[in-house]
């Protein structure tokens, strides 16, 4: 592995759900993650929002008192110490998350793309305002202060687009990346998981660390199974 990183020119880390579950947010297909008995992928979805925007704003505000309260692992700061090690030496590096929790931002991540928003920001899908200034949810809807529409967490639902600029710059990193890590996730939500393949056909060197294989793993260059809050500190311990 510290051969291919001194080799490559731009590594690209991918990041998903996994990534967090050592510091204690559940991943979004783990048995934890059924609150109130709904699944996830209902609570998710856009139309659930619209349906029902109080039901939706008492499960983010459970997801926000629950981030709130943990700390980045090793993971996150093994990623963290990568990129310096990446800018000290030269070379460009890229973090695309999956992640919603803002953990890579709280370890010293910088450069950071957060492909499916962030769970501390308020946004409007009606106008595009969005602050980070939020309020705790106490029954009362969130309004936009220049629409007067109700307010939605900035994690993007399912049914909803992801913003242009952020997966024109994930698919760009991925293209020009050399060394492409997938982490912590099962890659079954597109267009993310389109990502890892698109790095492969573009030449890079793919690997994937997971708990589990993921979708993909078949299909990439090399699986390594288990934590990883212990495999990276692990893999990257003679430069970080
Ligand atoms: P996922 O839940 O579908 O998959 C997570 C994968 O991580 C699992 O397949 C498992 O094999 C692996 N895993 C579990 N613990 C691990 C560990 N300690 N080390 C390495 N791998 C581990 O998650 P996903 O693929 O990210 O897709 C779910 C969607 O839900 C994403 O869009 C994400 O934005 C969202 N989500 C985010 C958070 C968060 O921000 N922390 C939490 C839940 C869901």
């Amino acid at each position: 592995m510290i051969e291919l990183i001194k080799k490559s020119n731009h590594i690209v880390i991918m990041t998903g759900a996994g990534v967090s579950s050592e510091s204690g947010v559940p991943i979004f297909r783990g048995k934890e993650n059924a609150w109130r008995g709904y699944q996830p992928e209902y609570l998710s979805n856009i139309d659930t929002f619209y349906e029902n925007p109080s039901l939706i704003w008492t499960w983010y505000q459970w997801r926000r008192d629950l981030i709130s309260q943990v700390k980045p692992n090793q993971g996150h700061y093994a990623i963290a110490k990568l990129e310096a090690f990446c800018i000290k030496n030269n070379k460009y590096f890229t973090l695309i998350t999956q992640n919603v929790d803002g953990l890579h931002i709280r370890a010293g991540s910088k450069n950071v793309l957060e492909l499916h928003g962030n769970i501390f920001i308020d946004k409007c899908v009606n106008c595009g305002y969005s602050t980070n200034d939020v309020k705790k949810y106490e029954n009362e809807l969130p309004i936009c202060p220049k629409c007067k529409k109700v307010l939605k967490p900035g994690v993007i639902s399912f049914g909803e687009s992801l913003s242009p600029e952020t997966l024109q710059k994930s698919f760009q990193a991925s293209m020009k990346s050399n060394l492409f890590l997938f982490i912590g996730s099962s890659g079954v939500v597109y267009p993310a998981a389109d990502l890892p393949l698109l790095a492969k056909r573009y030449g890079a060197y793919t690997i994937e660390i997971n708990t589990e294989k993921s979708s993909l793993a078949d299909y990439l260059d090399k699986v390594i199974l288990g934590k990883s809050g212990e495999v990276l500190p692990e893999l990257l311990s003679s430069i970080i």
